[in-house]
């Protein structure tokens, strides 16, 4: 028998698609949040009503920004010898905890799936190339997890890269194998990224 008001089982479902939240930790944080203050429940949701309106993807690199010149992309703070693909803006954010990387991203978006209907064409390779090309970049960096899916991604990349006169290297392997670069480590991934090699 479900003996929550129908609103707070409602909180609590919202609560309960986060990663990890299950309905212990949904509980409690309905139980918390409706001790806030009214002021500051209509300023939050009011945050979550505009995240999809103020937060967009960088037209150039397709990391997360909130202003027309993507940080990521300021070439007076960043370097353009050097280009990180990732998969999600999301291992952006992995990449900069480091502290260990100062040149540009480019945001895939997806990885290659066949058997979801994710073809090469939904990459966007031509984008990809066309940046490298105009930037003078003379290394692409791989930071795509070892899955099933990240390797055939990574290899479709080298292949395609191959005519580039530039250097493809790969995050060193000292990676978990299925890891994902968001559960890594701020250690790890550094060591990974400072020992990166050509493949
Ligand atoms: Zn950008």
């Amino acid at each position: 028998m479900n003996r929550y008001p129908p609103h707070l089982a409602k909180i609590m479902e919202f609560f309960k698609k986060l990663p990890g939240v299950g309905s212990k930790s949904a509980e409690r944080y309905a139980f918390n949040m409706i001790d806030w203050q009214p002021d500051e429940l209509a300023r939050f949701a009011g945050a979550l009503a505009s995240a999809k309106e103020l937060l967009q993807s960088c037209a150039e690199c397709g990391c997360l920004t909130q202003q027309q010149t993507c940080p990521f992309c300021d070439l007076r703070t960043r370097s353009a010898e050097t280009l990180c693909v990732v998969a999600h803006f999301k291992d952006v954010y992995a990449i900069e905890h480091t502290h260990e990387y100062k040149g540009l991203y480019h945001v895939l978006g997806s990885l290659l799936s066949p058997l979801e209907g994710k073809s090469p064409e939904k990459l966007n390779i031509s984008k990809l190339k066309q940046r490298i090309v105009e930037s003078g970049v003379r290394e692409v960096v791989i930071a795509i997890d070892s899955t099933l899916e990240g390797d055939a991604t990574t290899l479709y990349l080298k292949r395609e890269l191959e005519d580039l006169d530039i250097q493809v290297s790969r995050l060193a392997l000292g990676m978990p194998m299925g890891s994902s670069l968001d559960f890594v480590d701020g250690g790890t991934l550094a060591r990974a990224l400072s020992g990166r090699r050509g493949f």
